[in-house]
């Protein structure tokens, strides 16, 4: 694509050649088939649109300096994407169709992944609806499942740097024993006053305490927390929190790096304590946090005294972007290139 400015894409959606769908229909999923329609056709009485049986995935193909294209733990996407299912009572994808779907999706798009320069990237939105009519609440009988892709730009267009965060006490983004451990659409729905109160205040993004106790820490908006003190590689243990992938590939890589990791409740008080943090996912691998107001208690939990990312998290990042690039050997296992 001669006409694109990569380097300046945002995170929108651009058309590009074809999506991949597959049915679900008399109680099993049928063939892949690649589409160029960007609409679908489907039922007013759908439960994905009544009721909310709905679920997404999202994840990334890169462009190497070697030419060659890699798609970052499509498997662990897979998986989360069955998880979901079970969640909200929609049949299991399974793991070679969803890993098919997004490989054929991707080649079918290839003149749409952004060079190796740009730091730009090709996103890969996976959807699973329910189709079927019902009018009572019930799961559907019909399904489908849509692969989209769409060429993002750099996060970090001015470089990677940090950003400030809010606490809000005002809405929960999921409960306890709710939907928050699922990639579904109705959490998205529910965060979107916090994350619109947030944006008003001037904030980048809203930062969630769990919605029992408003004691520990959930979520930075729609991704992970982790903090960094005394070599040690902090993230929540919640119920309410979504298992980010990157999250837990930045784990794995900090006990690589010989770190400590803990995954366990963090209390708010325990913002005081950590000499860098960093909000973490698909998108911009790591933002890292500037700093954390309680507007309600009047505190500042200062992350960042100059502004700046701190080590461990550059580190953190430059790694991980180096493992999706092919820059860096992929020990893990975690990187599955297009032939
Ligand atoms: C998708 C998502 C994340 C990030 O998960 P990744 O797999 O790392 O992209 C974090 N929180 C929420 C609520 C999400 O929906």
């Amino acid at each position: 694509m001669e006409n694109i400015d990569w380097a300046n894409l945002s995170f929108g959606y651009m058309r590009t050649d074809y999506n991949i769908r597959c049915y679900y229909r008399d109680g099993k999923w049928g063939k892949l088939e690649l589409c160029s329609e960007e609409t679908i056709n489907l039922h007013m009485a759908a439960t994905s649109l009544h009721y909310g049986q709905e679920a997404f995935e999202g994840l990334k193909a890169f462009r190497g300096k070697d030419g060659k294209i890699r798609i970052f733990r499509p498997e662990a996407n897979a998986e989360r994407l069955q998880s979901t299912c079970r969640g909200i009572l929609m049949p299991e994808l399974p793991t070679e169709t969803f890993i098919d779907a997004v490989k054929k999706v991707v080649k079918a798009n290839e003149r749409f992944i952004p060079p190796y320069e740009s730091g730009a990237s090709l996103y890969i939105r996976p959807l699973l609806i329910g189709t079927s009519a019902q009018v009572g609440v019930h799961p559907a009988r019909e399904y489908l499942f849509v692969v989209f892709v769409t060429p993002v730009g750099p996060y970090f267009k001015g470089g990677f740097s940090t950003n400030p965060y809010v606490i809000i006490r005002e809405f929960d983004r999921s409960a306890p024993l709710g939907t928050g451990i699922y990639k579904v659409g109705g959490n998205y729905a529910a965060s979107l006053r916090a994350n619109k109160m947030a944006h008003d205040l001037g904030y980048s993004c809203e930062f969630y305490l769990d919605a029992k106790e408003k004691k520990y820490i959930d979520e930075c908006g729609a991704a992970n927390f982790f903090g960094i003190k005394n070599n040690t590689y902090v993230t929540p243990l919640s119920t309410s929190i979504l298992p980010s992938i990157t999250n837990r590939s930045l784990m794995q890589l900090a006990e690589d790096m010989g770190m400590k990791v803990e995954r366990r409740p963090v209390p708010e008080e325990e913002l005081t304590t950590f000499e860098e943090a960093g909000a973490c996912g698909t998108a911009a691998v790591i933002s890292p946090i500037q700093r954390i107001d309680d507007l309600e208690n009047k505190k500042s939990y200062v992350i960042s005294k100059d502004g700046k990312p701190g080590p461990v998290c550059t580190k953190l990042y430059n790694k991980l972007r180096g493992i999706q690039y092919g820059d860096e050997p992929d020990t893990h296992g975690w990187v599955t290139v297009l032939e």
